[in-house]
């Protein structure tokens, strides 16, 4: 029996991989926004598990359709289709507006390996990312992610991948031919620093990608189900992908990933391409069901647009805060210097749970079902925690 956090973190010391350092927090039990620790702490949880749960902790609508589910059909592999799947992808073809075919995975890195694989069969080798990008671990994705501290003690990983900087139009230009078989962004940086691509940059790289025949990836895994304030982040730009990914938000908790791919695209893996024993997996597909609904039924898009001006409003001023940016849920609070870890940390003592992609900024993803309440409350304790570490 763990007691206490100090237990729970030595035990995961001696038999979990380093590879997150010690968790901070050892968590017992969540509802709506609020996470309890095995302390018997309390927090307000304005990061969601990294932008998955949508709908907060133990909502009723995913514990009815996965209970549900799993008393009718638990897994069936890739060998048989079942209905949860099949009103999925109606679903989601339905967001998406346009013909294409969809390939379940378990993760966003699987989205973004099933599409790797797609551009592989275009026959060009040449992959175009931006800098600061993130698009998982596994070492294809880890190819694409712009991230040195992350990517080079694994080289050689992918060859022929070269990176251009978010928001430079000229060097977007100048970093794309008819060699490239793709380019592959993301609307906002989310691992990178919740780092918004300018729309005009996003419209950009649809046009280039039409004069140079390359596949435009756009990886939504952080930004898309409702978090922006529409269905996909990339509807703001007025454009549409060849190929879109999602995972995080998807299964609200229950791992799901899915690569979309659009028109001619849908067509380019054919049998015995690519699989997921677990993808797709009906119990995965019925919670991603309750997750589509309920964001409509309860207007979770608007309200991703309340809680950007709510968190604008109580936080834009804040000592040693020089900038609010990213749209809707998903914003990066950018410090005066970098002591964002000291923020977290600060926070987590006030009871209140954020992260700091990067040293310079403080990332807030909290449950779209948050209420005023929890949402006034995680708030004040945000700004304290900025008072209290704001440089002199
Ligand atoms: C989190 C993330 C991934 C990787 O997702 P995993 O489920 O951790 O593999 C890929 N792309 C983006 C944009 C992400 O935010």
């Amino acid at each position: 029996m763990m007691t206490n956090t100090q237990e729970g973190q030595s035990r995961w010391k001696n038999a979990v991989m380093d590879t997150y350092g010690t968790p901070k927090l050892v968590l017992e039990r969540g509802a709506g926004a609020r996470v309890w620790d095995v302390d018997g702490r309390e927090y307000v949880d304005f990061l969601a598990g990294i932008a998955v749960n949508i709908l907060g902790h133990a909502h009723p609508a995913i514990i009815e359709a996965v209970t549900k589910q799993m008393g009718i059909l638990g897994h069936t592999s890739n060998f048989a289709a079942h209905r949860p799947g099949l009103e999925l992808s109606d679903k989601l073809m339905e967001l998406v507006g346009r013909p294409g075919k969809i390939f379940y995975c378990n993760s966003g890195a699987e989205a973004n390996e099933t599409a790797i694989k797609i551009a592989r069969r275009t026959g060009k080798s040449n992959i175009v990312s931006l800098t600061h990008s993130f698009h998982g671990r596994t070492t294809g994705s880890l190819s694409l992610t712009g991230q040195p501290i992350k990517y080079e003690p694994f080289q050689p990983l992918l060859p022929d991948v070269s990176f251009v900087e978010p928001n430079d139009i000229a060097g977007l230009r100048a970093g794309m031919n008819n060699q490239s078989s793709s380019l592959w962004i993301e609307p906002i940086q989310g691992e990178g620093g919740v780092l918004p691509l300018t729309k005009e940059f996003i419209q950009e790289s649809r046009k280039v990608c039409d004069e140079t025949g390359a596949i435009f990836v756009v990886d939504e895994v952080q930004t898309g189900i409702a978090r922006t304030g529409k269905w996909f982040a990339y509807e703001h730009a007025q454009v549409q992908p060849d190929i879109l990914l999602l995972a995080k938000g998807l299964g609200g908790g229950i791992p799901i990933g899915a690569c979309i791919a659009l028109g001619e695209y849908g067509d380019l893996m054919g049998p015995g391409t690519h699989g997921s024993t677990f993808g797709g997996n009906p119990v995965s597909c019925a919670a991603a069901l309750a997750v589509l609904r309920v964001v409509e039924e309860d207007g979770l898009m608007a309200r991703a647009l309340e809680i950007e001006k709510i968190i604008r409003a109580a936080i834009t001023n804040a000592p040693g805060v020089v900038d609010v940016r990213g749209q809707g849920a998903m914003l990066g609070i950018v410090l005066a210097g970098n002591y964002a870890v000291a923020v977290e940390n600060r926070a987590r003592e006030l009871g209140l749970v954020t992260n700091a992609p990067n040293a310079g900024v403080i990332r807030l993803v909290p449950p779209l079902v948050i209420t005023d309440e929890d949402l006034a409350q995680g708030l004040e304790l945000l700004f304290q925690a900025l008072s209290d570490c704001a440089p002199e």
